[in-house]
């Protein structure tokens, strides 16, 4: 029998020190993010950073995948394998990263811009597109976020983030065959987390709940090609991709973001939701 998808307040707050690691690798992989740097570089940054935490980097814990981390740059947008291309300026990279700690997992995805000048006739339409596609994931992380607060099924938290993309400036494409999940004791645990309203309401939201908000876009269309890698996730029409990520719980004060610094503060301001420490 499948155990409840509802964690105790003890279990919650055991999952806290996954999530500050899994933090503390995206802060160093961004930090690393330059021209010249290599994913394959990054992905070590973060493995370090977790190792030297006392983590395991629960990636590498998933069946044939050996890396750290997933990188996926400009036209892919999720699950691409860390290799030996030098970073241009301008790159679109997006770094998803987790790590296990303690015997409990931290899940999170930042997209992040090569600094510097593009070296193309559109650099300035290349970054601007970058920006615009990046900063809609993001605000759609947070608005599904911030439904955690307040929804009263799962489903409720996939309308928020399907309203939040469909507010946003241009064209955008979500992948909608790809989602979000619960997390706990193992990085992938049931309940899925669409980006996108469906048809049941879902698994009631209450305390205990831990899930991944984890919206990917495009700035085309939603429709996806996969790479002979049988990982790398492209867009079929070349946009550029996107991918925000942070694992959030729901506890009986309230909500919290087990993999941002101040508990998901800042992000979900704008949404007049305070994130109270479980
Ligand atoms: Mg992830
Ligand atoms: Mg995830």
């Amino acid at each position: 029998m499948r155990a409840s998808i509802y964690k105790t307040a003890d279990e919650l707050r055991m999952m806290l020190p996954a999530g500050l690691l899994t933090a503390r690798a995206l802060d160093a992989v961004g930090e690393a993010v330059r021209p010249g740097a290599t994913t394959l570089d990054l992905d070590a940054v973060a493995e370090r950073v977790i190792r030297d935490g006392g983590g395991v980097p629960n990636f590498q814990l998933v069946e044939g995948y050996s890396h750290t981390v997933c990188a996926s740059v400009n036209d892919a947008v999720v699950h691409g394998i860390p290799d030996a291309r030098p970073l241009e300026p301008g790159d679109v990279v997006s770094i998803d990263c987790g790590a296990l700690l303690d015997g409990w997992n931290g899940d999170s995805a930042r997209t992040f811009i090569v600094p510097g000048e593009p070296d193309r006739e559109d650099a300035a339409g290349w970054l601007a597109e970058a920006h615009r596609v990046s900063d809609a994931t993001r605000a759609a992380m947070w608005a599904g976020i911030a439904a955690v607060a307040t929804a009263r099924h799962l489903n409720d938290v996939g309308g928020a983030i399907e309203d939040a993309i469909d507010a946003q400036p241009g064209p955008l494409g979500n992948l909608e065959q790809y989602t979000g999940h619960g997390i706990g004791r193992d990085m992938h645990e049931d309940p899925t987390v669409f980006n996108y309203r469906v048809r049941r309401r879902g698994p009631a939201v209450k305390p205990g709940l831990a899930i991944c908000i984890e919206p990917m876009l495009t700035g085309g269309s939603g429709d996806v090609v996969v790479d002979d890698d049988g990982w790398t996730v492209r867009s079929a029409d070349g946009t550029v991709g996107a991918h925000w990520e942070h694992t959030v719980i729901r506890h009986r004060g309230g909500i919290w973001v087990t993999t941002a610094h101040d508990g998901g503060a800042a992000g979900l301001a704008p949404h007049g939701v305070v994130p109270v420490a479980p």
